[in-house]
């Protein structure tokens, strides 16, 4: 008899436990104690609104970090596209500005630099010089994931044999690729140094201090680079 009582209890206090978990998790808890500056990795998201900023998860929570290369010469329209997206997906995003590439740079690294670091306006997104190869550069920074644009067709072989390339060379770096808004890709800084070369207006391809950096360097009457970054 007595024992049947003390069951009683027992379920009658794991049904108000169990209530309350199912009230506190439908109602404004996961808002206001998961809000808006972290992301979950997907495993622990669920039924947490994939977002937290709990301090004390934070401690516990690997940070998501992934690496965008290239050479930004100069950065356009289409890069910061993709730099947006890459950061719904990672904590934290590193741009990674080839100071060493093949390519003959326009401008040089360090006003490459200025103009990424002054028009990422979102959080989270580091700017930094990289030098030598990119799986090293990763693990240096904590990050397992690249991220790479991807345009066109044309694109996609280069950059697959770059992504296969790299997982042979560290097999823990993932390649991912992202498509900007369709009116970004035929964008590409080439064909933006092209039209600016030849006087035209790229302000719809560019921020604003990219296309006086252009007009500068293109015309030095108009003044220095450094002016503008
Ligand atoms: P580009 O290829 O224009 O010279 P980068 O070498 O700086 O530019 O490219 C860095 C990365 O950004 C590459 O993965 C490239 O495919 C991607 N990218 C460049 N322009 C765009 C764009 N308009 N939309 C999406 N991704 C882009």
């Amino acid at each position: 008899m007595r024992d049947g009582i003390a069951d009683q209890r027992w379920c009658c206090v794991l049904f108000w436990v169990a209530h309350a978990a199912r009230v506190l998790a439908i109602a404004d808890f996961p808002k206001d104690c998961f809000g808006e500056t972290r992301a979950l990795p997907n495993r622990l998201s669920r039924g947490f609104n994939q977002r937290c900023n709990c301090a004390f998860l934070h401690d516990f929570l690997p940070v998501r970090r992934a690496i965008y290369p290239g050479s930004f010469d100069p950065v356009t329209n289409g890069h910061l596209d993709v730099i947006e997206r890459a950061r719904t997906l990672f904590d934290e995003v590193i741009v990674a500005v080839a100071i060493n590439d093949q390519k003959q740079p326009l401008f040089t690294p360090d006003e490459r630099l200025a103009m990424l670091r002054q028009a990422i306006t979102i959080d989270a997104v580091r700017v930094a010089p990289m030098d030598g190869l990119l799986v090293e550069f990763a693990a240096s920074e904590g990050a397992h994931a690249v991220v790479r644009g991807l345009r066109a067709i044309s694109d996609f072989e280069f950059e697959f044999q770059m992504a296969l390339m790299n997982r042979k060379l560290d097999p823990e770096i993932e390649t991912i690729f992202l498509m900007p808004k369709e009116e970004y890709t035929y964008l590409s800084s080439r064909i933006v140094k092209e039209i600016a070369r030849l006087g035209g207006d790229v302000s719809a391809f560019v921020p604003s201090l990219v296309a006086e950096a252009l007009a500068k360097k293109f015309n030095p009457e108009l003044g220095n680079v450094a002016a503008v970054i």
